[in-house]
């Protein structure tokens, strides 16, 4: 039996994405292994993280500004909106440099089995964005499983009647794709040749 604090850090880093209980345990002894070296580094990384980082109120972005450094920068052509299901995506897209205007993240997207309605995701924030003017065009950049082009759709929709052209990445994106384990190469030719929403 291991002692309190090493059951309470296996037990939280257990609940990390892609890391069981098992990976957590191993986790645990390595960074105990290296307490004055990794373990230090892991320690102070988490707690700039948690000082420094902030949510961007104008996109979702995560940054240590508010609003965040995309939202800010006015090189950025501000007619151009692409709209990503998670902060991951927008990383994804934006390390790439496949887009040169900004960004709305929805916070996930619509899920019946999930229990994920309209009203959980930002998209009253997105059309008031749109409504106010200046955005010529809106990508949607989900993610192409079910889930992802049913929340387009949705959007879509909300957007008619608006003075906006609405696009979408191309297809060639593989079935089930989820744009931050793409490949920069099919990134760049999904985001090159997206097309209207018909
Ligand atoms: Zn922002």
């Amino acid at each position: 039996m291991a002692s309190q604090e090493i059951e309470t850090l296996t037990a939280a880093l257990s609940r990390l994405p892609g890391l069981g209980p098992r990976s957590a345990r191993r986790a645990v002894l390595w960074l105990i292994k290296r307490r004055e070296t990794s373990l230090v580094q892991l320690v102070d990384a988490l707690g700039a993280v948690r000082e420094a980082l902030v949510e961007c109120q104008t996109c979702g972005n995560i940054d240590t500004t508010n609003p965040c450094g995309i939202c800010a920068d006015s090189r950025r052509d501000a007619g151009s909106l692409c709209v990503v299901e998670e902060v991951a995506d927008l990383w994804a897209l934006d390390r790439a440099r496949l887009f040169n205007g900004r960004y709305h993240v929805l916070g996930g997207r619509l899920s019946a089995l999930d229990g994920v309605r309209p009203e959980d995701l930002t998209i009253d924030r997105l059309l008031r964005r749109v409504e106010e003017g200046g955005i010529d065009e809106v990508v949607l950049a989900m993610n192409a499983t079910l889930e992802g082009q049913t929340t387009a759709h949705y959007i879509a929709e909300r957007l008619e009647g608006l003075a906006v052209r609405i696009t979408q990445l191309a297809h060639g994106l593989p079935v089930g794709g989820e744009l931050d384990y793409l490949d920069e190469g099919t990134l760049a030719q999904a985001i090159r040749a997206r097309r209207p929403v018909s």
